[in-house]
């Protein structure tokens, strides 16, 4: 094996050899302008033949600063560059920064008025995690700096990708202690994400952010938790202000905060610490923190308008690094223009005739949804597939509820 001392931070490969200097360089992924390598006291170039047992020391250049960026706390060397912040940070500063946003988030200028609250250390919260990278990290952050915060993950019967998902939050947990509540909509409900699309006509997405909604909501009720706490990312929020901006969706951007507020009985408020932080930096903290994550993306989500608002702004992000933060923050400090046109719709919020959950009709947006998938769901699935309705959880708690925004009417951002 070829021994290669490299330097900030200083480290040590192993290499098989034999192999030249230039083989080596590719092999560790470093540009040969920006390092020297040193072999028996002397400089070697590419082309310098090093036997199997060889040891070499290869060390940076760059001139004003060795090797690249420098951490902007430590000046040690960095590991990440956020173009945005004009930043670059060594994991351990890196991991200061992502909960320094959080923290900023959960302490954001308007905290102050109770509607725009989003959380204390007296509250219980109640993370939803889908076993991603966003969901996680959150879920560590809000350990890390001490909150009480359970888990709760929805097996919403996507094949592979579900149960590789669940396995996930379920290490998360055990590796921490946290408890975690797992609801499977089919054992639930009677129906999955997949089986209740085929059965209407709405979108897979839309069939499962309104199960997903009622289910963080129920659970939370159910359980005395004070808020429920998502993963929503800048890139999310970003995409979702985009599509909401081009239809004049008046309605969902009056509600586009990061804290929808329960006025009423049986709803808590959701809340969205990770509005301040882009999809890659929750991505490296993931690395960095070695939280594992599921990589791959929800095999239903392909032609989702939401993706490709979000590749509109990357490629906007590009060439005008902060212009997706500049947008969104910017329309969350203007906020009240848009909050005037849904201030008072004078609509009655009252209590699901179903399930007890708040609704501004008879039945809410969830049962309604729900009768119609199990209605036709015996019918795709072919004659002796009895609709597992009856093995559904029994409606809900005392309805008492009123609350603005009742399960089912929240805008798009899942
Ligand atoms: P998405 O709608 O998939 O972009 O997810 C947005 C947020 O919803 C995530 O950051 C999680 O907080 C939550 N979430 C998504 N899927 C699940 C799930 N299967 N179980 C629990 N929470 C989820
Ligand atoms: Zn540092
Ligand atoms: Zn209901």
């Amino acid at each position: 094996m070829v021994r290669v001392s490299l330097r900030n931070p200083d480290r040590v490969e192993q290499v098989e050899g034999p192999l030249t200097v230039g083989e080596l360089l590719d092999r560790l992924d470093l540009n040969p302008t920006t390092v020297l390598v040193i072999h028996d006291a002397g400089l070697v170039t590419a082309d310098h033949e090093l036997h199997a047992d060889a040891e070499v020391e290869i060390r940076p250049v760059i001139s004003g600063g060795a090797g690249g960026p420098r951490c902007a706390v430590c000046r040690g060397a960095a590991v990440i560059e956020e173009p945005r912040h004009r930043a670059a940070w060594c994991p351990a500063h890196f991991v200061d920064h992502v909960q320094n946003q959080v923290r900023k988030a959960i302490d954001h200028p308007q905290a102050s008025r109770a509607r725009e609250r989003m959380f204390s250390y007296a509250d219980r919260l109640l993370v939803a995690v889908s076993g991603g990278k966003d969901s996680l990290a959150l879920w560590d952050i809000l350990l890390e700096l001490g909150y009480r915060v359970d888990g709760l993950y929805i097996g919403l019967g996507i094949g592979g990708y579900s149960r590789r998902s669940q396995r996930i939050c379920e290490d998360f947990a055990a590796a921490r202690g946290a408890r975690l509540h797992v609801v499977d909509l089919g054992e639930a409900y009677g129906y999955t994400t997949p089986s209740g699309a085929s059965s209407t006509t709405r979108s897979a997405c839309g069939v499962c952010g309104l199960s997903k909604r009622y289910v963080f909501n129920k659970v939370a009720v159910d359980h005395g938790y004070d808020a429920v706490v998502t993963g929503h990312n800048l890139d999310d929020e970003a995409a979702t202000l985009l599509g909401n901006l081009l239809r004049w969706h008046d309605d969902f951007l009056a509600r586009q905060r990061p804290v929808l507020p329960a006025s009423g009985t049986n709803q808590v408020r959701k809340c969205k610490p990770l509005y301040r932080l882009s999809e890659r930096e929750m991505a490296a903290y993931c690395v960095v923190r070695g939280i594992d994550y599921v990589v791959e993306e929800c095999p239903l989500v392909d032609g989702n308008t939401g993706q490709e608002h979000k590749e509109m702004l990357n490629a906007l992000e590009r060439t005008a690094p902060g212009a997706k933060a500049q947008f969104l923050f910017g329309f969350l400090d203007r906020h009240d223009r848009f909050a005037e046109e849904a201030r008072d719709d004078g609509t009655p919020i009252g209590a699901c005739d179903r399930c007890g959950m708040p609704t501004s009709g008879e039945t809410c947006a969830f049962c309604r949804q729900r009768e119609r998938i199990l209605t036709a769901l015996p019918v795709l699935a072919g004659a002796g597939a009895a609709p597992t309705a009856a093995r559904a959880p029994a409606a809900g708690t005392a309805p008492t509820a009123a609350a603005a925004a009742a399960a089912g009417t929240d805008q798009s951002s899942g």
